[in-house]
């Protein structure tokens, strides 16, 4: 007898293209439509937020339901709309919870996204879909998980449903104070260390963790890291000695539609690994528009957050009594960020385009077709992370030829191959210790490959093209670890 095709429903805070500020929103875009085209069969809900209202939808002609969600005393309506022009995809509408400018940094988030988690679960009765995994990421769904294991599943409705939870990025773990308990319908009883609680607050990320069926994250080398002391953010212990039977860790891949230096329609002009010596007029067009002087040095490009985890610390080591940052500039090299974030580091970035005008220059803002330009324009693409889940820089550099270099840590570990002169194998540089000095070090390195060895820094271009980092095999995995959990 025929198995009627995997049901999985992605719940995420950020989907490409309707509402991006990291990583998270580019697997989410991606890794859905490649399970689907691998028979799963795939759904996607995320928040409405207003300017995916104002950007993509003019009328709102595709509403589906409509239905209230109870949060402790309050009674809050949510519409649910529906889209499949890219993929099957729920866009919960509260004016109260989403119609606002940013996607997160509120006093209420806690309310916003404990509100999105009862609402995507609720919204199951009033559709005509009911997975059999729902995979959940980030902090921002944690609650879906508890709500699910610890009440919803008592409705037989609900009781075969399973979750995957996907830590994305350790750090950022939504916690919040006890007014959370309320929102989600749980007692004091939640309120201890074997439970959400995290020094006194409620933790949405525990919540995933602890009632998930099965946790990945998006690299093999992060999944161990974050067992450890150094990179658990304070949950090694319950991730290594409590949960550690039920992580994986899935390498993320890349949209090789949108990330396609052949068809990029933001690039000055398109390449391919064949005809790798276009790249060159990438550079040269992005110094023009961007007040660089013309000319054929090693350019060095950065689209990033701006935030302490990116490693921008070590730009403030010294070197020979120089900052770091100087002694880069001392080498014939060109060097442009892209990125928001800390001011502090903001403001570094600012005062070293002001002191090396026409060499080096930086964009506070978030922007796709700049980051596109930037990545077919630089020669090596700088992430000196200090922890790093997967990263999706590095893999997009690579593919539009852009030599990567990197920490030896989390997924630049296990995606960067530090190049080998010998053998002609490699895709970029890589440093492991934590330090300024190491970080120029491999920049000196990559210039010094660049300015006297030209054919090994093109090889290294090449590698990095020809290297598959696309979704095909996480994917695979993915469906795996769905099959073996029905
Ligand atoms: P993280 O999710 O930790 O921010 P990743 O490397 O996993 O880092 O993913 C970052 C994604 O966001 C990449 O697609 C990168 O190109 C993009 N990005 C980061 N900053 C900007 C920016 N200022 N403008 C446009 N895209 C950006």
């Amino acid at each position: 007898m025929e198995r009627s095709p995997l049901k999985c429903l992605f719940v995420s805070s950020e989907v490409v293209p309707f509402a991006k500020t990291g990583g998270l929103a580019d697997v989410i875009g991606a890794l859905p439509k490649k399970l689907r085209e691998q028979g799963v069969e795939v759904r996607v809900v995320m928040p409405y937020y207003s300017k995916i209202r104002n950007q993509f939808f003019e009328h709102d002609s595709h509403f589906l339901t409509s239905f209230d969600v109870y949060l402790g005393w309050r009674v809050q309506g949510v519409g649910v709309y529906f889209d499949d022009t890219l993929l099957p995809t729920y866009f919960l509408k509260s004016d109260t919870y989403f119609s606002r400018p940013e996607l997160y940094g509120y006093q209420d988030d806690y309310e916003r996204f404990g509100f999105f988690c009862k609402a995507v679960l609720e919204m199951l009765r009033h559709i005509d879909f009911i997975p059999d995994i729902i995979h959940c990421n980030d902090w921002q769904t944690g609650p879906l998980c508890l709500l699910l294991k610890e009440m919803y599943s008592r409705d037989t409705f609900f009781s075969k449903i399973r979750t995957v939870y996907t830590i994305h990025n350790m750090k950022y773990q939504g916690l919040f104070g006890r007014e959370a308990l309320n929102v989600l319908d749980l007692n004091n009883d939640y309120m201890t260390p074997e439970k959400i609680e995290y020094h006194g607050a409620v933790s949405y990320m525990k919540a995933g963790l602890l009632y998930s069926d099965k946790i990945t994250t998006v690299s093999p080398t992060y999944a161990e890291e974050i067992k450890t002391y150094e990179y658990g953010c304070g949950l090694d212990r319950l991730l290594g000695d409590k949960l550690y039977y039920k992580i994986e860790g899935i390498l993320n891949g890349i949209d090789y539609d949108v990330y396609n230096p052949q068809t990029d329609p933001h690039i000055y002009k398109n390449y391919t690994w064949r005809s790798i010596k276009r790249k060159q007029e990438n550079k040269k067009q992005f110094q023009l528009e961007y007040g660089l002087e013309e000319k054929d040095c090693m350019l060095i490009g950065v689209v990033s957050r701006i935030t302490d985890q990116k490693g921008f610390d070590l730009m403030k080591d010294t070197v020979d009594k120089l900052w770091v940052m100087d002694k880069i500039m001392q080498l014939d090299v060109q060097f442009v960020i892209l990125g928001t974030g800390e001011k502090e580091y903001e403001d570094m970035f600012k005062h070293f385009a002001y002191k090396y005008p026409n060499r080096s220059n930086v964009f506070l803002t978030f922007n796709e077709p700049l980051a596109q330009k930037i990545y077919a324009a630089s020669d090596v693409f700088l992430m000196p992370s200090l922890f790093e889940p997967c990263g999706l820089g590095q893999l997009i550099a690579m593919r539009y030829g852009t030599v990567p270099i990197v920490r030896k840590t989390g997924g630049l570990k296990d995606t960067v191959i530090h190049y080998n002169s010998l053998t002609k194998e490699g895709t970029g540089f890589e440093f492991e210790e934590c330090s300024g000095y190491w970080m120029y070090k491999k920049i000196e390195e990559a210039y010094t490959y660049y300015k006297e060895y030209p054919e090994h820094f093109r090889q290294m271009q090449l590698n990095g093209m020809k290297k598959g980092f696309s979704w095909d095999d996480a994917a695979k995995k993915y469906i795996k670890l769905y099959e073996s959990m029905i």
